[in-house]
């Protein structure tokens, strides 16, 4: 007995000890670290610009006849006349009507090209809401060192930031080996049927087929993974897919004083009930294994030893994740009923209740997976699921390994020194899964930080962005265009 609880307690000790150091190397990647690398930006212009672009109301609407053309028009000219180095060494092509697409040649027309995107349609801004906002929503402010009003960070910045970005290497006299596209989107909000599906028509018929893109997506993240200090940067290498089913609950309709045991409404809440209960599966497989383990890396050491460990702690970690929304939403295909509907009037039993559940679709999830996931949790004699027209997957997973991802990596790191660069995934849709169609890879990316206080701000009530952060944006774009238009990294 003594004897092998000795070995028991060995054994614990030795697993123990080598637990502990592989938490100890579970660090950053050594070997990533890059030299800093200065980029002379003028922070004011480039906040002026910004200030300047806000001021056309480039709203897109639900029904495109309340689209105010001349604010489209005037953003246009105003991009001419702003940026007269763009203008005068690129060509300038306008899909969709209000689509720019600049054309940027390169020295070396063997090698594929790249399109670095943006939008500068925006939501609009709630009316009655206007009041709340700390600076008008379409003066484009600069005060306190910040930029305010709509579209600050969703997506004039990317925009007036790649038009600042390009205007530092032209003034340089820097010319692209590969050519260089850049495309601004004017219906992105709207789904991009007009805009970036035109230029990818345009591009296709030229037999273009892109080496990568890079449009919006994730920002650099201060402070929003938990027990991480240091600023994380996750490029988007994948979209969620959507899919939106009816749960359909029937029983006999009739008068409520004398109701069945279980009523149509009670049938749904059990269905609900199993779907709440039965998340769809997801794991820190693949590319969400990915992305964990390199923020994993940046964290205390509790969390590195529990990541370092996975054999062992996957399961516990996975359960941890899934609790909370953001860390859910990374590992699988989320499910959230949305909308309830049941009997007309309080004492008729309903004949029909529905609920309607909106999915978002992990790579690893095919819309027929979903469907048949969920028949099978919910359907029984009482209940069946009914699909709503425009579901679509997830889109293609990008490579994270590839020259595009690492031409982005390395100038996040040049501007920022060494943060956590990981692949991520987008759980909104972008103009990419138009864009990936003729591209190789598709990354999603802004290169600015935001903080978790800053969120409010997409689609919501004073969006703003630091007048620094937007000079760290075209730093960053200069970087990523110097790496992206050589031959790869390194190669300028
Ligand atoms: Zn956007």
């Amino acid at each position: 007995m003594k004897k092998t609880g000795l070995v028991v307690v060995v054994i614990l000790l030795v697993l123990g000890g080598a637990m502990s150091i592989r938490a100890m190397q579970h660090t950053p990647d050594a070997s990533a670290r890059v030299e800093r690398v200065n980029v002379a930006v003028d922070a004011d212009i480039a906040a002026r610009h910004l200030g300047e672009a806000i001021r056309f109301r480039t709203v897109s609407y639900q029904n495109e006849a309340d689209m105010a053309v001349d604010q489209f028009e005037g953003f246009i000219a105003w991009v001419k006349r702003t940026y007269p180095e763009v203008q005068a060494a690129m060509t300038l092509t306008m899909a969709g009507q209000y689509t720019l697409l600049y054309r940027w040649e390169g020295s070396d027309p063997t090698l594929a090209p790249i399109l670095v995107t943006g939008h500068y349609d925006v939501v609009p801004v709630i009316p009655g809401t206007e009041a709340r906002w700390s600076q008008p929503p379409f003066a484009g402010n600069v005060s306190n060192g910040m930029i305010y009003g709509r579209g600050a960070l969703d997506d004039k910045s990317a925009v007036v930031a790649q038009l600042e970005a390009a205007t530092v290497l032209l003034r340089d006299g820097y010319r692209p080996a590969r050519t260089v596209y850049f495309s601004f989107g004017h219906d992105e909000e709207v789904s991009g049927t007009r805009g970036a599906a035109a230029v990818v028509d345009i591009l296709r018929g030229q037999g273009v087929q892109l080496a990568w893109t890079l449009d919006e997506g994730s920002f650099l993240f201060d402070g929003m993974f938990p027990g991480v200090t240091t600023l994380l940067a996750p490029i988007n290498v994948a979209e969620k897919g959507y899919l939106t089913l009816d749960i359909v609950a029937s029983s006999e309709g009739g008068h409520s004083s004398m109701p069945p045991v279980h009523t149509a409404a009670g049938h749904l809440a059990q269905a609900i009930s199993a779907l709440e209960d039965n998340p769809v599966p997801g794991g820190l497989d693949g590319l969400s294994g990915a992305m964990f383990d390199t923020a994993s890396r940046y964290m205390d050491f509790g969390y590195r030893l529990a990541f370092a460990n996975r054999w062992a702690f996957g399961s516990v970690l996975e359960n941890q994740l899934s609790r909370v929304p953001f860390g859910n939403a990374m590992l699988r295909t989320t499910t959230a009923t949305t909308m309830l509907s049941g009997s007309v009037k309080e004492n008729v039993l309903p004949i029909e209740a529905v609920a309607t559940v909106n999915f978002r679709l992990h790579p690893r999830d095919s819309v027929e997976d979903i469907v048949s996931y969920v028949k099978g949790l919910v359907e029984n004699e009482h209940v069946k699921v009914r699909p709503k027209e425009g579901g679509n997957a997830a889109s293609p997973v990008s490579d994270w390994q590839g020259p595009g991802y690492a031409s982005i990596g390395q100038a996040v790191r040049e501007v920022y020194g060494d943060v956590g660069v990981m692949p991520g995934i987008m759980v909104a849709a972008s103009d990419s899964r138009h864009y990936g169609q003729i591209a190789d890879d598709a990354y999603r990316f802004n290169p600015m930080v935001v903080t978790q206080e800053d969120m409010t701000g997409f689609h919501g009530t004073d969006e703003k962005l630091a007048v620094d952060t937007l000079a760290q944006g075209v730093r960053t774009y200069v970087r990523i265009l110097r790496h992206g238009g050589g031959n790869g990294v390194g190669q300028e």
